[in-house]
């Protein structure tokens, strides 16, 4: 009988392993999303919307799903969902495995300036306006509010709706990945002088980071939140493999 997996989603990887995964008859995959964004990107395995209910409501569709193994490949900045993950799987005697993309690191060049929260970064923008790239999320941004001298452009997957209350904002709709070239042109059209981001990791949104450094301009970004400790890879295709180590450990097991 096929196994039964939960991918905890909202990343490209997550739709990555999906993907290799949806052609197998060992597996029976599930996909989960936050259903924040609009997603028109078409998925290769059967799909799951909006949030469990906290940990009691993961734990109850676990039990009625009958899921065997519980994959966490949420974005390194979802932690609320990833700490329930972590301590339903543990009470539940869930196998789980993490993907946990590796945070870029500073190189010469770069001119990073590292806060908490986007409290933190309002207040590392500083009193002077200036030009300021937000290419954070939507929940994030609200707290820029409190800086309005500043001049925003603000790069989203969807509209910001309702839009922020600041006199001077510029949206712009986009989902990445996003090429270094086009990031310069974006910075220097926009006349950028600070960038302000989230610590992702991964190719397909370094080409901001890049950029930055190229034209030299500050990057403010926002430090990653602590994770769970739980077994983990660092790419799709350490993924695929720990998966299939652990199919054959339950496979000898008799599971
Ligand atoms: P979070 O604080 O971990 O999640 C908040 C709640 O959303 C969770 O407790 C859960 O609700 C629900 N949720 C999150 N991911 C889910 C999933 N894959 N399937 C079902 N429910 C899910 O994180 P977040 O609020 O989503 O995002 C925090 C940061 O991560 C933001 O910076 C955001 O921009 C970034 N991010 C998130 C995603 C994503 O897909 N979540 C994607 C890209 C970037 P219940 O407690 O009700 O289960």
């Amino acid at each position: 009988m096929a196994h039964r997996i939960l991918i905890l989603g909202g990343t490209t990887e997550a739709r990555q392993l999906a993907g290799r995964l949806a052609g197998r008859t060992d597996v029976a995959v599930t996909l989960s999303l936050a259903g924040r964004t609009v997603d028109p990107v078409v998925l290769p395995v059967p799909v799951r919307r909006g949030g469990f209910g906290g940990a009691q409501g993961l734990a109850r569709y676990l039990s009625d799903e009958r899921i065997d193994l519980l994959v966490d490949a949420t974005h390194p900045y979802a932690a609320g969902i990833s700490r329930n993950a972590a301590e339903v799987a543990s009470v539940a005697g869930v196998s789980i495995v993490a993907l946990r993309r590796p945070a870029w690191m500073p190189v010469p060049g770069d001119r990073w300036t590292l806060v908490e929260n986007g409290a933190g970064a309002v207040a590392a923008l500083g009193e002077k306006p200036r030009r300021v790239f937000l290419a954070l999320g939507r929940q994030e941004i609200a707290d820029f509010e409190a800086a309005p001298q500043h001049a925003y452009v603000i790069r989203s997957v969807d509209p910001v709706e309702p839009p922020l209350n600041l006199p001077t904002a510029t949206y712009i709709l986009a989902r990445g990945p996003f090429r270094e070239e086009d990031e310069q042109e974006l910075l220097t059209s926009q006349r950028i002088d600070v960038v302000v981001a989230k610590n992702s990791g991964g190719a397909a949104t370094y080409g901001k980071i890049a950029a930055a450094r190229e034209l030299g301009i500050e990057v403010v970004l926002l430090r990653r939140p602590q994770l769970p400790e739980v077994p983990a890879a660092a790419s799709v295709a350490e993924l695929l493999d720990w998966i299939d180590h652990w199919l054959d450990s339950v496979e000898k097991r008799g599971v």
